[in-house]
């Protein structure tokens, strides 16, 4: 039995910030990973999501170059060059981590951890102890179940394509699959999108969803609304999908695709863990305190993995906040969930902080909110033959008008919204956005100049 103070089972963003943060505290710790390190942010999701996302906008940004001057020939997108490059990119985040672990004399332990007992970690035959067991194994894909699923990829197979879909069709309205649907028709690819309601991002400020959607149809983008999937059927290059339009209860055939991507969510990876062995129930998020304590005394859960705002510098804040509390005496260390912003990294970008319209009556109620939005087009696009529109929305509370949410769509926003965070968090009112002065001529201008 090998004895450390902390055993991190996953080597993800949030395991791996905690590890270090402990370490750093001078604990002896040891993470446990069973797939490449770095977890879905740096192999999976934020990074090659973000290096396809900066491809499309070059794609974009190639084509209004015309409407500037730019004498633009040849569009072309090696797709296999630019996999190329991105894989070399994450091969050298792995690479850096590996290195953190080891200049913070962390043991990496690559193999399935799962818990004997509560304060037993058995790994690869060999058993592990700490009076701290930290879960942050984040969450994977929701499979597909319907007739004809192998015919589908998720978004971790995506990220392994190795040519440029021609026709593809994404089930989902989510993050991943409003960015995926974006980014892959900027680079030319003939785009579907398949959801179950009216429009995308229904977890966000009705108005992102109203504006994205109708954004990403007036640029090329196919969406078929109400859609319950039944099926599907066909080959590889000629996947056709069945559903019904649950309005108009028409049943519907679509076909020819060579991609299809099942985006409806994800779920935590737990079961190899043996949870119930050690008394940790999942439904299906692993439930912790805002300490992060699961019910079992001396086991923490973060990121994902509880469902809490599934997002990486989430995770990280977390990780180093618990290590704080647990090894640097820090007893009241927590981090608050709220006010979190985020952004949506489709083309145009959407970004949010604080509550939506509809949180917002709900919790002071109509007679005590105040809504402020804008919708103009960005200077950006006065030469070119597309005029797409730029929506910002602010929502204020109390006689002070405090700021209580903002949310935004269009070129830009995703870089806008960690000041507008910052503004937020401090407790901005509408009057100290109103009393800056604007920078001339952006389009984050708009949001101090809002009436
Ligand atoms: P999301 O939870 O964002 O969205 C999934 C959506 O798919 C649901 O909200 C639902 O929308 C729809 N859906 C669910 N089941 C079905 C179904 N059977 N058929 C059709 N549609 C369905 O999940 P994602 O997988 O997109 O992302 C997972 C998490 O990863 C996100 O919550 C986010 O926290 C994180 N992430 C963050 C990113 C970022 O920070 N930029 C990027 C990518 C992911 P509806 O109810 O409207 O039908």
């Amino acid at each position: 039995m090998l004895q450390y103070d902390y055993l991190v089972i996953g080597a993800g963003s949030g395991g791996i910030a905690s590890a270090r943060r402990a370490a750093l505290h001078g604990a002896k710790v040891a993470v446990f990973e069973n797939r490449t390190i770095g977890g879905t942010c740096v192999n999976r999701g934020c990074v090659p999501k973000k290096m396809f996302w900066n491809a499309a906008a070059i794609a974009q940004a190639r084509e209004d170059g015309e409407h500037y001057g730019f004498s633009v020939t040849d569009n072309q997108f090696d797709w296999e060059k630019f996999l190329n490059t991105r894989k070399q990119y994450l091969q050298k985040l792995n690479t850096i981590y590996q290195n953190n672990l080891e200049n913070d004399k962390i043991d990496f332990i690559y193999g399935t951890a799962k818990f004997t007992e509560k304060s037993v970690i058995e790994c690869n035959g060999q058993f592990y102890t700490a009076p701290n067991i930290l879960i942050a194994t984040g969450a994977k894909p929701i499979p597909c179940i319907l007739p004809g699923s192998e015919l589908t990829i998720n978004s971790d197979q995506f990220f392994e394509l190795e040519h440029r879909p021609g026709k593809v069709a994404i089930i989902g309205a989510g993050y991943i699959a409003t960015e995926l649907a974006s980014s892959l028709h900027a680079l030319g690819s003939q785009v579907h999108i398949l959801i179950r309601q009216d429009r995308l991002l229904r977890k966000f400020d009705a108005s992102i969803g109203e504006h994205l959607t109708r954004r990403l149809e007036e640029d090329g983008i196919v969406i078929h609304r109400d859609a319950g999937i039944e099926k599907f059927s066909g080959t590889d290059n000629n996947i056709v999908i069945e559903y019904q339009n649950r309005v108009e209860l028409v049943h519907k055939k679509i076909e020819g695709f060579d991609c299809v991507i099942w985006a409806t969510g994800r779920v935590p990876n737990i079961e190899k863990l043996n949870l119930p062995g050690v008394g940790i129930s999942a439904d299906p998020y692993i439930s912790v305190d805002k300490y992060q304590n699961t019910v079992v005394n001396g086991i923490y859960a973060l990121g994902d993995v509880t469902g809490q705002a599934e997002l990486t510098p989430v995770a990280i804040a977390a990780g180093r906040k618990l290590a704080e509390r647990l090894f640097a005496k820090k007893e009241n260390s927590f981090l608050e969930y709220e006010n979190i912003p985020t952004v949506i990294f489709s083309h145009p970008p959407a970004a949010t902080v604080g509550l939506s319209e509809q949180e917002a009556v709900n919790k002071f109620g109509s007679q005590n909110i105040k809504c402020y939005s804008t919708a103009f087009v960005n200077m950006y696009f006065s030469p070119t033959i597309r005029k797409p529109r730029t929506f910002m929305k602010m929502i204020t509370t109390g006689p002070n008008e405090k700021v209580i949410g903002v949310h935004l769509v269009g070129e830009g926003v995703d870089e806008m919204m960690q000041g507008i965070a910052v503004a937020v968090k401090m407790g901005a009112l509408k009057a100290d956005f109103d009393s800056t002065i604007a920078i001339h001529p952006t389009a984050s201008e708009e949001i101090v100049l809002l009436k």
